[in-house]
């Protein structure tokens, strides 16, 4: 391993697919007590942010305004890896969510760098989701030859899935 302090995890998706909810799920149950505080005008801002294990989270909507983009990006050069929250369920944003996913690859300050990245495919408990291979091919990820990737159904509401997918995470960074 590479005996790191602290590893910084920048959790990305779109609005509304349940990063927050993550998060929150993840968090350690001592530190869970107040709910989440959601900036809702604030966007582009930090969203989230905890500590657990030695592993840094911090959480942006990726599908705020472009004049704040500035603000989540200038994160990429410290992340040690990289979560994409996908709603399963909204077909007609998976696009959307591919085109984010596709302006972070090609990032200067991510673009052949080998970070890990974690898709969760949420809300895989909501009806018409779709299954995690079909939103691995939505969102092009077979193309993806400069990081590991991997792709895990989850419901962050219950926290099932979550485990299995950061648990692959730690296996990479590790
Ligand atoms: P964020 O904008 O990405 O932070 O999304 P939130 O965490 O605020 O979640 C948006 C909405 O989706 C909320 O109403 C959540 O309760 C709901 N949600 C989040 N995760 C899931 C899930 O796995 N399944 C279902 N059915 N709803 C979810």
């Amino acid at each position: 391993g590479r005996g790191r302090a602290e590893v910084t995890v920048l959790v990305l998706g779109l609005d509304n697919s349940g990063k927050s909810t993550l998060l929150h799920a993840l968090r350690p149950a001592d530190a869970r007590a107040p709910a989440p505080h959601h900036a809702a005008p604030t966007v582009g801002q930090q969203q989230e942010h905890f500590t657990s294990g030695g592993v840094s989270f911090s959480a942006w909507d990726v599908s705020g305004a472009p004049r704040h983009r500035a603000l989540w990006e200038r994160h990429y050069r410290r992340a040690h890896a990289v979560i994409f929250v996908v709603d399963s369920a909204d077909h007609l944003r998976l696009v959307v969510a591919r085109e984010e996913l596709e302006l972070l690859l090609a990032h200067p300050d991510m673009f052949g760098r080998r970070v890990p990245l974690l898709v969760f495919a949420n809300k895989h408990d909501a009806p018409h989701a779709l299954a995690p291979m079909q939103v691995a091919a939505a969102l092009g990820l077979e193309r993806i030859t400069d990081k590991p990737w991997h792709i895990c159904a989850s419901c962050a509401l219950s926290g099932a899935g979550l485990a299995d997918g950061v648990a692959w995470l730690a296996r990479q960074i590790r």
